[in-house]
């Protein structure tokens, strides 16, 4: 079995093989540009040489425009297919994930708000860090007890400390 990334620390003489690993994703053939309609006598003059210019060109543009989208749901896909245990074994997260391997959005105990931090060190709130895309971002969590409201970059929705703003006694509850 293939040991995860802390197998190969930076230092590591594997390091740099492990990260930069390519796996095609596709390929082009000259049968697919007969397929998208033209002609075998037309497709033929192109060279190998142009082939891989136009290969190269098609990544260049998977990579300017739907690469990087198709990469995190295809991605959210894989680590969800690794099961519950990718989120219940991170120790930042622990006690907020439930039994489905959901982020819960309120503690079981007392109901107090929880909002969540991704890679980006954005702030979200628990609908938006459970977004299959979003979800395996996620580093840590913590419980709102007190402040003013912060805003879900996901979504815009305003997290609601537990306690209110101290700053602003008029509104405490
Ligand atoms: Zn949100």
């Amino acid at each position: 079995m293939q040991e995860p990334s802390e197998g190969h620390p930076p230092g590591d003489p594997e390091h740099t093989a492990f990260w930069s690993k390519s796996f095609e994703i596709s390929a082009v053939s000259r049968d697919d540009l007969v397929q998208a309609g033209y002609s075998q006598e037309l497709v033929q003059i192109l060279t190998d040489a142009d082939m891989q210019e136009l290969a190269v060109s098609m990544g260049n543009t998977y990579t300017d425009t739907g690469y990087w989208e198709d990469l995190e749901t295809a991605a959210g896909v894989a680590f969800a297919e690794k099961g519950t245990e990718v989120l219940r074994g991170n120790p930042a997260l622990a006690g907020f994930v439930d039994e489905d391997g959901k982020l819960i959005s309120f503690t079981s105990l007392g109901g107090y708000p929880i909002y969540y931090l991704d890679t980006e060190n954005s702030i979200l709130c628990g609908t938006c860090a459970n977004e299959p895309e979003q979800v395996f971002k996620i580093v840590a969590g913590d419980v709102y007890y007190e402040g003013a409201d912060l805003a879900c970059e996901g979504c815009g929705n305003p997290i609601t400390s537990a306690y209110g703003d101290p700053a602003q006694p008029d509104e405490k509850p």
